[in-house]
């Protein structure tokens, strides 16, 4: 029998999680029927109720629900836990089980796809929201030498940085404590370059040889990518590996079978120009 899985968000219509775990479905032999949902605000809990009732075994979470499915959920993952958010969510009898694959998925695309081990680098996360709490623990189990969040407002980035001190060497800081600061790599978890924005990072961040790494995707040449690249940074890449990576994570956790990405990332990519 055709299991169904779907992704909740509002808006929803522009979400690739269909065309993602369909073709995951197809690649592995998954019997697996995927829709979309678009949620109305306010009304997760019986809207998720109602797929439940018809038979859906699991949903995929993106804005703004992530923290709506965190509070609907019985059972939470550590990463649950930590982002108090769900991005994955499963359904087992009466348990709701709830799991947060972003910063998996982020380190997995940059340590195993772009082959760029954090292991002793210098690593900068600008932004301290939901993406960036994500990564917060995948990132310090990399074990860098030293991982600074800098945020527009300081106290997310120390919160942050408290959260992550017993984990590794992390701290919080403001834009301008950046000057004279340079990193191996820089992650743009701000969610500036959804309205075409630059946070208010300085160009001289890039050590040689460094990655820029925008977790926003499908956008080209963000302005972050721009100022990096006309700083001289030859690696550049944007978040389609990580949305194909926390998607097969999610996949693997329902389905029990890993599927491969690549045709995925390769798929979804827009050229960064
Ligand atoms: P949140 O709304 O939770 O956090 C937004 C963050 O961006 C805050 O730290 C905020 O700072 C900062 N910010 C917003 N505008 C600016 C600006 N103009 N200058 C400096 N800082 C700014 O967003 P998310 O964490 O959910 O998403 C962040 C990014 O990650 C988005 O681009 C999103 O698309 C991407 N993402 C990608 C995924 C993928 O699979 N590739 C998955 C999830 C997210 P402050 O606290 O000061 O307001």
């Amino acid at each position: 029998m055709t299991d169904r899985y779907a992704v909740i968000g509002n808006p929803i219509q522009h979400s690739k999680s269909p065309l993602i775990h369909t073709a995951f479905g197809s690649a592995t032999g998954q019997d697996i029927e995927y829709g979309k949902i678009e949620g109305a605000i306010g009304e997760f809990a019986a809207t998720a109720d109602a797929f439940r009732a018809a038979g859906g075994k699991g949903m995929n979470i993106t804005a703004p629900f992530k923290l709506d499915a965190f509070a609907y959920s019985t059972d939470r993952s550590p990463a649950a836990e930590l982002a108090g958010a769900a991005n994955a969510i499963k359904f087992d009898g009466d348990r709701v089980c709830a799991e947060n694959f972003d910063g998996v998925g982020l380190v997995r695309d940059v340590v195993h796809n772009l082959k760029r081990p954090l292991r002793g680098k210098r690593i900068l996360l600008l932004g301290a929201g939901g993406a960036a709490r994500g990564a917060l623990l995948p990132f310090l189990a990399e074990r860098p030498a030293e991982l600074v969040i800098a945020n527009r407002s300081l106290d997310k980035a120390l919160m942050l940085a408290s959260i992550g001190s017993e984990h590794g060497a992390v701290t919080g800081c403001t834009y301008q404590d950046l000057i004279a600061q340079k990193f191996d790599i820089v992650f743009n978890a701000t969610s500036a370059s959804l309205r075409g924005e630059l946070p208010p990072v300085h160009a001289m961040v890039f050590l040689p040889g460094a990655l820029a790494y925008e977790l926003a995707y499908g956008k080209g040449l963000t302005p972050f990518l721009r100022l990096a690249q006309n700083a001289g940074v030859a690696h550049l890449a944007d978040g389609v590996g990580m949305l194909a990576e926390q998607a097969a994570e999610a996949f693997a956790w329902w389905r029990g079978v890993r599927p491969d990405t690549r045709e995925v990332i390769n798929r979804l990519t827009v050229p960064l120009v």
